[in-house]
């Protein structure tokens, strides 16, 4: 960011440091130029604070590390349709919308996330905007586009047999599949993204879409260049092929077996199971009129994953926080940190567990290891201050109330400001002509003259 910022003394909080470590009550913590200084007891860093340093009392607060979201898709712009999403989003009205939505994420105390995909393939033109301080936003790692095999995603027949069209790039071959990943390179991305499973209308669940040795052909390529690889999977065969393949984190992993948890086990390869957009389905869908009572299928699927990636867990694999939001079911600056609940709840993780899972672990889906995610000397000045004890009960993390203060690159972000609030752009909403089909007899009822 190119204006200087104030060094802040964060002074008095309850430290909870992203590692694992137990929390250290009467903590201090420095930041400045977006790097934290020090971290020691109360009153002992007087020697080390600058003069005109900003004091942040966190008296009685708990102090941490700014959360990460490592699954959020920041063009998306809440939409409720993929309809809307693939044809009603021009590139300009994406990359406008985007900059509107971004200032919510670190209002919710987000200060980095990771976009796998994005609208046209303008992430890397969104990150390098934010980078220059264009407009306010987390820190961004971000794919372009994600590549489908012309089977498509989840978005089944609005995907074309070839070429571009919202965040999808179709390859249909080996040479496409290997030029459209360098390509992506050059024009800026930190991620390439494979669409591994997708649905057709005819099929139940999402069906494997890519072989083995073409996710092989991507991973080869991107890593020659230093470039790791993500794949949403949505099976079981999936999630083994990619774990084999070479991909360096696997989205969803949904369904696993005895076999595709070996294979990401042996792979090292990272997992954000992103349980939040079914558990919003699941528990709060009804309320929004989206889940045409499928309540079960989608607590299903978060049980059914959630007890093999228990497993994955306790062998060292390492788990991933991601919102996916972007949705009308997720929409921005809402529920980046229901995935936490959800690992307590459905994963069995403890809180401080599933904290660290969403700070130092997904500093690897920003390729920031080391850099992010602790609150520690050396790390970047990304830092929440939390009214209460989110130990005590995870949910708190959800509730903007909470947040003290959000400290992002070394600066304090405008929590008094008035929510973003917008009007409809025109052309973006798809409008139904009706919610029924009016027959002559359907009319007759609604009028009396059956
Ligand atoms: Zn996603």
């Amino acid at each position: 960011m190119p204006s200087p910022s104030t060094p802040l003394l964060i002074s008095g909080g309850t430290l909870i440091d992203g590692s694992g470590n137990a929390p250290i009550p009467g903590t201090d913590v420095l930041v400045d130029g977006d790097r934290i200084v020090a971290v020691g007891a109360t009153g002992t860093l007087a020697e080390q604070v600058p003069a005109g340093t900003t004091v942040v009392d966190a008296t009685g607060c708990t102090v941490m590390p700014g959360l990460i979201d490592a699954h959020c898709h920041s063009t998306f712009d809440d939409v409720q349709s993929n309809d809307e999403l693939f044809f009603h989003r021009p590139p300009v009205a994406a990359a406008l919308v985007t900059a509107f939505n971004l200032p919510k994420l670190l209002r919710a105390g987000v200060t980095s996330f990771f976009d796998p995909d994005t609208v046209h393939g303008i992430g890397p033109q969104v990150r390098d905007g934010l980078n220059a301080g264009l407009f306010e936003g987390p820190r961004m790692a971000t794919g372009v586009q994600a590549l489908l095999t012309s089977v498509g995603g989840t978005a089944g027949r609005l995907i074309p047999d070839e070429g571009e069209v919202g965040y999808a790039a179709v390859v249909n071959t080996m040479e496409e599949m290997v030029t459209t990943t360098r390509r992506q390179i050059k024009y800026g991305a930190d991620w390439i993204k494979i669409h591994a499973t997708g649905s057709i209308p005819t099929h139940m669940g999402e069906l494997q879409v890519w072989t083995l040795d073409e996710m092989k052909a991507v991973c080869d390529t991107a890593h020659a260049l230093g470039v790791p690889v993500t794949a949403h999977c949505r099976n079981a065969t999936s999630t083994r092929d990619a774990a084999i393949a070479g991909v360096d984190l696997i989205l969803h992993a949904s369904f696993l077996d005895g076999e595709a948890l070996e294979a990401v086990i042996a792979s090292g390869a990272a997992v954000c199971p992103t349980f939040t957009f079914l558990a919003n389905l699941a528990d709060y869908g009804d309320a929004v009129g989206a889940s045409n009572g499928m309540t079960s299928i989608f607590r299903g699927e978060i049980d059914a994953t959630a007890a093999m990636l228990r497993t994955a867990y306790d062998e060292g694999v390492r788990l991933l926080c991601g919102s996916e939001s972007g949705f009308a079911l997720t929409p921005y600056g809402h529920w980046h940190a229901r995935e936490l609940e959800v690992f307590v709840d459905a994963l069995g993780l403890s809180p401080l567990e599933a904290i660290t899972c969403a700070t130092r672990n997904n500093a690897f889906a920003m390729r920031m290891d080391g850099q992010l995610g602790v609150v520690a000397e050396g790390y970047r000045a990304d830092v929440l201050v939390v009214d209460g004890d989110p130990l005590a009960d995870i949910r708190i993390m959800q509730d903007k109330r909470r947040l003290k203060a959000v400290v992002s690159r070394s600066r304090s972000v405008d929590l008094t400001a008035p929510w973003p609030e917008r009007g409809r752009i025109a052309g973006e909403k798809v409008g139904n002509w009706a919610a029924e089909v009016l027959t002559y007899d359907r009319a007759m009822q609604a009028v009396g003259r059956s």
